[in-house]
């Protein structure tokens, strides 16, 4: 399969990663039955995986998006990322943030430390990818559904330069 320039190579059909998703969804009814967490999930990249897991969600529950907005700073720091789109009070809310992966962990990071301010009750990490190769970040990460190897992937809401967000599985790069 190409998208532009690049070749991928099928790595997570879509049966597999439906029966994870569901799994996932499973611990989640368990673990916040009597709760009602409000899911936050991060667009772009998570509203494949975010509509599948709401899917199979049977606990009373609420469900939102937000986006982060990456601009450069004025200082030598770098990219900056900042939380838009979060209307929703959470304070004493049980928060679980749902994100298509996590590579280094520093975006995750910082939607840890932004909404951290907001006082949440609670705040749980639900990534549909970990690359535990690539984390540089400690995070305490609840829910993962794939741990995957250091290759860039598309499909299932992941991009390639914006496109192939639409597949319906996951694919590798193949490397020249
Ligand atoms: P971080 O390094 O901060 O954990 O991840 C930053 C962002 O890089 C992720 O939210 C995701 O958008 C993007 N990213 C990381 N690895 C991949 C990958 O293999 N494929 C795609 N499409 N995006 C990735
Ligand atoms: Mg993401
Ligand atoms: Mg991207």
């Amino acid at each position: 399969m190409t998208i532009k320039d690049k070749t991928f190579e099928t790595s997570i059909p879509e049966a597999k990663i439906l029966e994870r998703v569901k799994l996932i969804a499973d611990r989640i009814n368990k673990d916040f039955e009597g709760r009602t967490p409000l899911f936050l999930a991060v667009l772009n990249g998570s509203f494949m995986y975010a509509a599948d897991l709401m899917k199979n969600i049977t606990i009373p529950c609420e469900i939102s998006f937000v986006k982060l907005a990456s601009y450069q700073g004025t200082t030598s720091t770098g990219t900056i990322k900042e939380v838009i789109g979060l209307n929703e009070d959470i304070r004493g809310r049980e928060v679980v943030i749902v994100e298509d992966i996590v590579d280094t962990g520093a975006t995750m990071k910082r939607m840890l430390e932004t909404l951290g301010t907001r006082e949440p009750v609670g705040l749980h990490i639900c990534t549909l990818l970990l690359k535990p190769g690539k984390l540089t970040v400690p995070l305490d990460i609840e829910y993962v559904a794939f741990e995957i190897p250091n290759d860039f992937i598309v499909g299932y809401g992941l991009d390639y330069d914006q496109q192939g967000r639409n597949l319906r599985d996951i694919y590798t790069l193949v490397k020249e």
